[in-house]
């Protein structure tokens, strides 16, 4: 049994069925069973099950607002926004544009090969395994699950057994539209489960969490030449030029380092500051922190860590900063945190240098270390000097300068002149470079990865 714990308050809410490492072989027999029927469908007739399920979160928002708010601690406001919404979002997306992105493509042949006509087809796979994490327990689940079975496959999907409510309500959500059984199964379970299904030789796996975690998968599903996507970590850097509006980029550090107490992938990892206006950066972003409310209401801004494990590691790379000379601008020092507490009051920490953890480790948590820089090439070393490369922000008045700094970043993503952006559009391809990841979710790649990509030419003669 996994026991579902609300973190901000500790206590034990349910216990839920864990699925046996046992039945791992079965539930690949039903999926590529379910998935025989579900490749012949046309897409339209599988769209039309997206629409059932889009009014059915919208009628239910209350409901699941209430359930990843007891599961992962964050303010309901905030579930709402990034986690919920998104996926409804998604799901609107795909109605509109899976059949361009996953119809036919015509292409022109070339003169050589005159009489024939040349096209692309998007196959499914078959059955794909989508291993997800807790931080956005709904968002990072279904979006890969719908864009996989839009192109005909049957998914598994393992949630966190961090947050296994959220995993309950999206199976339940699944069977309420209708989706024919068998096409997801979510199976609930702890890593065991996950490294069982891994070797049940999926079709396809798309797995977000940690570094450490993708390079074992990788690993594993390189000795059958499994395909994979792995979204991972991240450091991301937000860059202030000193022509930038202060006021809003001090405002947008705070969103982006703190929203979801720093839990977040593309979370604002490091902040490096032209030195002309260092301080008074630092000043505007210790009053707004100061300000912030925690809490469980409404009206909080920020909620608990949602698990215990990274509270720990965000206790490590604060003292090992501290120790290292680095000082609070605002929050409190580790020895000074409530014990056993989950909310852990967000810190903005000054006198840090590159080469401290909190400046290369992903943290996880509602930490802003802030550094100042001098000339643009420093900040692009300076931003591109971590194993990670998923996300960045840079601010400046100057768009051609934030732009030029932008191609010089090795990330996946990047933001001018305001925070995170890029994941809540899903036109654009999100993604990592170096250990940020391989792959992408969103934009059309990331619709088509879950295809094999057929050539054909025909002579039409
Ligand atoms: P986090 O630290 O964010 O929980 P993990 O990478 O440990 O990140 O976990 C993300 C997801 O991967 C979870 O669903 C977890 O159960 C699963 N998982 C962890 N280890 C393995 C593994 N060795 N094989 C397959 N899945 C795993």
């Amino acid at each position: 049994m996994l026991k579902a714990i609300n973190p901000a308050t500790g206590s034990e809410i349910k216990e839920i069925e864990e699925v046996q490492l046992s039945q791992a072989g079965r539930i690949f027999q039903q999926a590529e069973h379910a998935q025989k029927e579900w490749q012949e469908k046309s897409l339209k007739e599988r769209l039309a099950y997206y629409k059932t399920l889009r009014l059915l979160m919208a009628s239910k928002l209350d409901q699941i607002t209430t359930i990843i708010h007891a599961d992962t601690g964050k303010p309901k406001a905030e579930a709402l926004a990034t986690d919920i919404m998104p996926v409804i979002d998604s799901i609107q997306h795909l109605e509109k544009t899976a059949e361009t992105v996953l119809g036919r493509q015509n292409q022109t042949t070339p003169v050589l090969f005159w009489g024939k006509k040349s096209y692309i087809e998007y196959m499914a796979r078959g059955t794909v395994l989508i291993i997800s994490p807790w931080n956005y327990p709904l968002q990072l689940a279904m979006v890969p699950v719908l864009s996989a079975l839009a192109g005909g496959n049957s998914v598994i999907l393992k949630p966190s057994e961090i947050t296994p409510l959220t995993g309950k309500l999206i199976e339940l959500l699944f069977k309420e539209a209708g989706f024919p059984e068998g096409i997801v199964q979510v199976a609930q379970g702890g890593k065991e489960l996950g490294e069982a299904l891994v070797k049940e030789k999926p079709d396809y796996i798309f797995f977000t969490g940690s570094v450490k975690t993708g390079k074992i998968i990788q690993e594993q599903a390189a000795k059958d030449l499994i395909p994979t996507t792995l979204e991972l970590g991240g450091k991301d850097p937000l860059i202030v030029f000193d022509d930038a509006n202060l006021d809003r980029a001090a405002k947008a550090a705070v969103w982006g380092a703190f929203t979801n107490s720093g839990q977040v992938c593309m979370s604002t990892e490091r902040v490096y500051v032209q030195r002309a206006v260092y301080q008074t950066f630092v000043r505007k972003v210790q009053e707004l922190t100061m300000n912030l409310k925690q809490g469980s209401s409404l009206n909080d801004d920020i909620g608990s860590m949602t698990f215990p494990h990274q509270v720990d590691v965000v206790k490590k790379q604060v003292a090992d900063a501290v120790n290292n000379g680095a000082k609070l601008a605002a929050g409190c020092i580790p020895a000074e945190w409530e014990e056993d507490s989950m909310f852990i009051k967000p810190m903005v920490l000054i006198d840090v240098n590159q080469d401290m953890e909190i400046m290369q480790e992903e943290t996880f948590g509602p930490v802003m270390p802030i550094m100042p820089f001098d000339t643009e090439e420093e900040a692009v070393e300076l931003a591109n000097g971590t194993i990670y490369g998923l996300n960045a922000s840079v601010w400046s008045s100057d768009i051609e300068r934030a732009e030029r700094v932008v191609s010089k970043l090795v990330t996946g993503n990047a933001v001018v002149n305001d925070v995170m952006l890029t994941v809540m559009n899903p036109n654009l391809p999100f993604g990592g470079a170096k250990q940020s990841g391989i792959g992408r979710y969103h934009g059309e790649g990331g619709l088509r990865i879950f295809c094999h990509e057929k050539s054909v030419m025909t002579d039409t003669g």
